[in-house]
């Protein structure tokens, strides 16, 4: 892959290089950004959300707070300040780096070294890249472009290393392989496979992060599955992963992390509690397991009172039905039909409340919320009866 004579970059970037620049100071755009332009150079750009742009320079992090007026201190410490452009977008300005001691999961960075020190200690030669704005010059001490044109994912210097430095680049570099359908160099490999027991120590949330953005950008959700069971990732964080055997219904289905971890793993919402999700996600994935998966029968009525126990887990619910048999349950069109008729399928849509139900002499406590359970059951065998006159009547019958 040859380097095009100067990349696409908004006026709103070259400010941003400009101004450092005319400080005094050295500054490149490099990274995800970069990679991605010479992908789509290649004419791979189909399916790439375009990130924003990343810079390095030699400013420190003080230089570059001082020379705009609206930053994010995004990790100063790490030497990454988010710079605002005219049009609110955020780019991050790190300082050129290089790292003194890591452990496996943190590092800490020393600044005052060269673009060359800088991109060394970058994960993958795709990803260590650099591109001059100003004066569209290009660096490539690692091939970078050999490797993007040979689809090659290849660590910076020794792999072996380079993973136990920082075992998250496992994990990355399985993402990336299966976001651009690219083969993962040998040595890698190897090294990934002997050094994957380190995944272990990571923090949950950064594993978790890594789990769901291979999921959302993978061109091929089994291929990555593959990867994660093959290199040894999936033992340590993801038990019971076990490869769709539907890859190609799999990959048509929404990019939604929750609702994909809940098709590939029996015990989705541990593995989410563990992976310390949000009480949203794993409440989603308890809802999906628990079901039931279908109404039973898919008459009006059943779809009413399914909509009423699965509540807002019934799109999930819907999703897996269609992975498992391969098309829409026919009996979608009259959830949908039923959510369209606005048919009260929740003790909230019913036309009377708690303090209606108290007024009418129903002592307050749990013979209320019995009476509104009751209620609603009724109207869910027949919607028409709920009108605050049918409901205070059956109140009058049902005490
Ligand atoms: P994405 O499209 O996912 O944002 P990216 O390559 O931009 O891909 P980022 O996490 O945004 O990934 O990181 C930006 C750059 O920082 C990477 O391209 C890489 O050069 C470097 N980098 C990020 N994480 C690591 C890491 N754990 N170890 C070494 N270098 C890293
Ligand atoms: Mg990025």
């Amino acid at each position: 892959m040859s380097f095009p004579a100067t990349l696409p970059i908004s006026d709103e970037v070259l400010e941003i290089a400009q101004r450092l620049d005319a400080a005094g100071h050295e500054v490149w755009c490099v990274g995800g950004w970069i990679r991605d332009a010479l992908l789509s150079e290649g004419g791979e750009a189909a399916g790439l959300t375009p990130s924003d742009v990343d810079f390095a320079t030699s400013a420190t992090p003080d230089q570059v707070q001082a020379l705009f007026r609206r930053t994010v201190a995004v990790g100063v410490k790490h030497g990454t300040v988010g710079v605002l452009d005219r049009r609110r977008a955020l780019h991050e300005i790190t300082t050129f780096r290089r790292d003194v001691t890591t452990d496996g999961r943190h590092a800490v960075v020393a600044f005052g070294v060269s673009l060359e020190d800088d991109l060394a200690r970058r994960d993958f030669t795709i990803n260590a890249i650099a591109y001059h704005p100003l004066r569209h010059e290009w660096r490539d001490p690692f091939g970078g472009a050999a490797d993007l044109a040979g689809r090659m994912i290849r660590a910076v210097g020794d792999a072996s290393q380079r993973f136990r430095e920082d075992y998250l680049r496992i994990l990355r570099a399985l993402r990336f392989a299966a976001r651009f359908g690219f083969e993962i160099d040998p040595a890698t490999w190897a090294a990934a496979r002997a050094a994957a027991p380190g995944l272990a120590g990571l923090s949950a949330e950064r594993v978790r992060d890594e789990w769901f953005k291979g999921l959302r950008t993978a061109r091929s959700v089994g291929r990555l599955v593959g990867l994660w069971l093959d290199v040894g990732a999936a033992a340590e964080w993801l038990p019971r992963l076990s490869a769709p055997q539907t890859t190609a219904e799999v990959d048509r289905m929404p990019r939604d992390p929750v609702l994909l971890t809940a098709v590939l793993l029996p015990d989705a919402s541990g593995v989410l509690r563990r992976l310390r999700a949000s009480n949203i996600e794993i409440g989603r994935a308890e809802a999906m397991m628990r079901g039931p998966g279908a109404p039973e029968p898919p008459s009006a009525e059943g779809i009413r009172r399914w909509r009423s126990r699965v509540g807002d887990a019934a799109d999930d619910l819907i999703a897996l039905w269609r992975l498992r048999h391969g098309v829409d349950p026919d009996w979608a069109r009259e959830v949908a039909a039923s959510r369209a008729r606005r048919d009260p399928v929740t003790r909230a849509e019913l036309a009377l409340n708690g303090d209606d139900l108290a007024a009418l002499g129903v002592a307050r406590g749990p013979l209320l919320g019995e009476m509104l359970d009751r209620l609603l059951d009724r109207v869910l065998a027949d919607p028409r009866l709920n009108t605050k006159d049918q409901l205070t009547a059956l109140v009058r019958t049902l005490r």
